[in-house]
C-alpha cells in the first residue's frame, strides 16, 4: 500500500510563534523562489502555478487527528516544504481550520504571489501572515531570492503593501540578512524604506542560522543585526523591529509514542540539533541522542556541522535536501 504523505508536523517550537503545529500543503521545494539561504536546500520546482497540489480533505483529516491528540499548540501554521499560497485551496482550508478550532492561524509565505488579488483574498481569514522582504532592489532580489523569471520585484513589493492595507489581521515582515549579499548599509536602507511603505505591524530581522542551500550564504553577527536594526529604525519610526532570537521555551511533556518516527517527521521539514529536537518533540535530550545514534547507524539520518553545531537531517532519496521554511521562515 502506498504510504500517505504526512501533511501535519509538530507541534514544533518556532522562534516567533511558540509551539506551532505545521500544515504542509505543497510538495517538497515547490516555490516561486530559490533563496540562497533556504534551509530546505535548492528549489527543485520553481513555479508560480497555483493548483491543488495535495487533497485538502486529507490535510484537514490529518489536522483533526493531530488536534485530537492534545498537547500545547499556540498556532496552526501553514508553512513547510514549499510556498503555501501556491495551493489553490488555501483559502478554503484556512476557513475549515477556523471552524475546527479557536487556535489562531498563521501563514508563512515568500509574499511573491500577493500581487494577485485572488491570493490576497484567500488569506483574509488568517490571523497572521508573515511575508519576506530580503531585498531593496531588483538586482539584490535576483541575487538572494533567485525568483521565477516572471516575477517582478516592484510588483511583489506593491502586492505585499496592498495586502497589508486591506488585511484585517496582523502582518509581520521578515527580512533575512545574508553576509555580503544584502547587508550593506545602502541595501538595508532601501529595504527599510520599502518596509516603511508596506507598514507591517512588526519587522523581524533574521539571519542564516541553519545549514543553507548555498554554502556561500553566511550569517551576520548579533552586533551586526543590531546595527542593521538601528539603521532601519530611522525609516520605520514606530514600527517595532525584532531580532528573531533563538527559541528559549522549556521542554514540554510528551504524550506521544514512536519517538524515532517523530524525530524523522521533524527532520523532514527542517534540519535540527539534538536540542532543537528535544524541545521540538518534547522528549528528554538523552532519549533524543540515543534515538539519533540508532537512526545514524541505520542510515536514516545524516549529520552535518554548521557553525560548530551538529545538525541532523533526513537521509532519503525523496528529500535530497533537509527541510524547513524558516519556518522558516
Ligand atoms: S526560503 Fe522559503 S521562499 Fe525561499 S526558497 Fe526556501 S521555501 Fe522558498
Amino acid at each position: 500500500m502506498k504510504r500517505r504523505e504526512k501533511r501535519i508536523f509538530g507541534p514544533v517550537p518556532s522562534r516567533r510563534l511558540g509551539f506551532s503545529l505545521g500544515v504542509d500543503i505543497i510538495p517538497y521545494k515547490t516555490c516561486p523562489l530559490d533563496c540562497v539561504y533556504c534551509q530546505l536546500g535548492r528549489t527543485t520546482d520553481r513555479t508560480i502555478l497555483r493548483k491543488s497540489y495535495v487533497p485538502a480533505g486529507e490535510v484537514l483529516t490529518e489536522l483533526e487527528e493531530a488536534l485530537g491528540r492534545g498537547g500545547k499548540i499556540d498556532w496552526i501554521t501553514f508553512s513547510g516544504s514549499g510556498e503555501p499560497t501556491l495551493h489553490s485551496g488555501i483559502g478554503e482550508m484556512i476557513r475549515q481550520v477556523k471552524k475546527m478550532t479557536d487556535i489562531p492561524v498563521a501563514v508563512l509565505t515568500s509574499g511573491t504571489l500577493l500581487c494577485d488579488p485572488f491570493v490576497r483574498e484567500k488569506l483574509r481569514t488568517a490571523d497572521l501572515v508573515v511575508p519576506d522582504l530580503d531585498a531593496g532592489s531588483e538586482r539584490v532580489f535576483r541575487k538572494i531570492n533567485r525568483p521565477h523569471p516572471d516575477l517582478d520585484f516592484q510588483e511583489v513589493v506593491e502586492g505585499i503593501a496592498h495586502f497589508v492595507s486591506d488585511f484585517p489581521g496582523r502582518v509581520w515582515l521578515e527580512v533575512m540578512l545574508v553576509r555580503g549579499v544584502n547587508d550593506s548599509p545602502r541595501e538595508i536602507e532601501r529595504i527599510a524604506a520599502l518596509a516603511a511603505k508596506i507598514r507591517p505591524a512588526r519587522v523581524q530581522l533574521n539571519t542564516v542560522v541553519r545549514p543553507p542551500a548555498e554554502s556561500c550564504a553566511k550569517p551576520l553577527r548579533l552586533s551586526e543585526l543590531r546595527a542593521a536594526r538601528s539603521l532601519m529604525t530611522g525609516f520605520l519610526k514606530k514600527i517595532p523591529i525584532d531580532i528573531v532570537a533563538a527559541f528559549g521555551k522549556k521542554q514540554g511533556t510528551s504524550t506521544h509514542t514512536g519517538i524515532e518516527a517523530r524525530i524523522l517527521a521533524y527532520l523532514e521539514r527542517r534540519p535540527g540539533t539534538a536540542k532543537d529536537l528535544s524541545v521540538g518533540i518534547s522528549v528528554p535530550s538523552r532519549t533524543v541522542i540515543s534515538c539519533i545514534a540508532r537512526l545514524l547507524a541505520r542510515g536514516r539520518v545524516r549529520e552535518k556541522k554548521f557553525r560548530g553545531k551538529k545538525y541532523y537531517s533526513v537521509n532519503n532519496s525523496r528529500a535530497p535536501h533537509p527541510a524547513n521554511h524558516t519556518g522558516v521562515r
